[in-house]
């Protein structure tokens, strides 16, 4: 973690310092690219900030879910829009059924799952490849899957996956991050009455799923 908070860290105090020591005599494509890096760079910081803020809510156990009767298709479509904005080199789509139940969780955690789901897709698969986002209806839940076409991950690995800090380094150690996302997606599955799930394949892709309880008296669209 003090590797990743000091990198960025790092990286914006050499773009500003040079900004300010030789402001004189920066063109003005060096400054734009200067202040690209520094806005990345903070993106980053704040990402992984949020991410420890999570999960030591919930390890304390005072991170708060509300769960309501939620509509899951806007959601889903919201998710994979503002991806796609980041992921122009990536295939998206979207299956969903023609009726979906209402299901019973808390509409921005349900995006925070989704949407770190997706970034992990997008941030583990090559170019060129697809990701996929759906959603079933069971007898008594609702399933959203996020399946991409990248490495797969080793069987070794798949127990500890959900696992705070842990990280699987085949993958490309220079992929960022820190291994708290699916340990924050499971806390928050979970909180919600739910259960994480994944299914894998070394050179073929990985399905991550999770499951949310459908809303009692249940109305259907
Ligand atoms: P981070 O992305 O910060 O490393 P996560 O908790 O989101 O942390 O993921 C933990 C590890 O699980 C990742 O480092 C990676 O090795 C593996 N992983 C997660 N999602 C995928 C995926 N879609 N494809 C392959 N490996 C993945």
């Amino acid at each position: 973690v003090s590797h990743e908070l000091r990198t960025p860290l790092t990286s914006i105090r050499g773009q500003t310092t040079t900004l300010l020591d030789y402001a004189e005599l920066i063109g003005p494509e060096e400054r734009l690219e200067a202040l690209r890096i520094v806005d990345e760079e903070a993106a980053r910081l704040d990402e992984l900030i949020g991410h420890l803020l999570d999960m030591s809510r919930l390890e304390a156990g005072t991170l708060r879910v509300e769960p309501v009767a939620t509509d899951l298709r806007p959601i889903l479509l919201e998710a994979v829009s503002l991806i796609a904005a980041q992921a122009p080199a990536h295939t998206l789509a979207v299956h969903l059924p023609p009726t979906l139940p209402l299901a019973q969780a808390d509409p921005r955690r349900v995006m925070q799952v989704v949407s770190n789901l997706l970034n992990n897709a997008v941030k583990f698969s090559p170019a060129g490849t697809t990701v996929s986002v759906g959603a079933e209806a069971r007898p008594t839940t609702v399933v959203i899957y996020v399946r991409d076409q990248g490495p797969g991950i080793p069987e070794e690995h798949v127990p500890r996956i959900f696992d705070r800090f842990y990280r699987v380094e085949e993958n490309g150690t220079r992929v960022s991050g820190v291994g708290l996302g699916l340990a924050i997606c499971k806390g928050l599955v979970e909180a919600m009455g739910g259960q994480v799930m994944v299914t894998t394949e070394v050179g073929e892709g990985s399905t991550f799923s999770f499951s949310l309880p459908r809303t009692q008296g249940d109305v259907s669209r």
